[in-house]
C-alpha cells in the first residue's frame, strides 16, 4: 500500500442515510478529490488524520474543530449509482460544535483496517464501527503514525 495517502477538498452532502443515526457521521470529499485513492486501493475501512480548515469568511467552528484529529475511512462502490461510483466517507474523532459541509477538509490515509462487510443486524454494524474506531485510535498513537498529525500538510493555523 502507497501509504500515506494525501486527499483533500469541500466537504460535500451526502445522502444523510443514517450516519448520525448511527452515531457516527461521515462527511463525503467529492468525486474528483479521490480518484488517486480510487486508483490504488481497495474498498474497507482506512484509518488515518484529517483536519477541517477554518474559513476565511468567517465560520461556525471552534479552535478544537479545526485541529487535525483522528479519523476512520470508508472506501466503497455507492449503492445509490448502483455502485458504478467510488465514495470515501470520513468520520473524525472529535465532537464538532457545528457541521461543516462546503468546509476544505484535508486528510492523511495511513493504514487499512479491514475490508467491507454485510451486516444482518443495525447492531452488529454499530458494534464493528465501534472496534474499527478503537484499532484507528490504537494504531495512530504509535510514534510513525502520529508524526503525520504534524505534517506540513495540515494547516498549522
Ligand atoms: P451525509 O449523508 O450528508 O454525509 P451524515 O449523517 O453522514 O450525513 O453526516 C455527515 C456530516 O456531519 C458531515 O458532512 C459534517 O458536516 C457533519 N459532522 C459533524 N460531526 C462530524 C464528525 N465527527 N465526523 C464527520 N462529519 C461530521
Ligand atoms: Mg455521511
Amino acid at each position: 500500500f502507497p501509504f500515506p495517502i494525501k486527499l483533500s477538498g469541500p466537504v460535500q452532502r451526502g445522502f444523510g442515510r443514517g450516519g448520525k443515526d448511527l452515531g457516527c457521521p461521515t462527511a463525503n470529499l467529492p468525486d474528483e478529490s479521490i480518484e488517486s485513492i480510487a486508483s490504488v486501493t481497495k474498498t474497507g475501512v482506512y484509518y488515518g488524520f484529517a483536519q477541517v480548515l477554518p474559513r476565511p469568511e468567517g465560520n461556525e467552528l471552534s479552535e478544537d474543530d479545526v485541529k487535525v484529529h483522528p479519523m476512520a475511512m470508508s472506501l466503497g462502490w455507492n449503492p445509490f449509482y448502483k455502485n458504478e461510483r467510488l465514495t470515501a466517507e470520513i468520520h473524525i474523532m472529535h465532537e464538532f460544535q457545528a457541521d461543516f459541509y462546503g468546509y476544505e477538509m484535508k486528510v492523511v490515509v495511513l493504514g487499512y483496517i479491514r475490508r467491507e462487510l454485510d451486516y444482518t443486524t443495525r447492531e452488529a454494524l454499530i458494534d464493528d464501527i465501534e472496534i474499527d474506531k478503537l484499532v484507528a485510535i490504537r494504531s495512530l498513537d504509535r510514534p510513525d503514525y502520529k508524526k503525520f498529525s504534524t505534517d506540513s500538510f495540515f494547516a498549522s493555523k
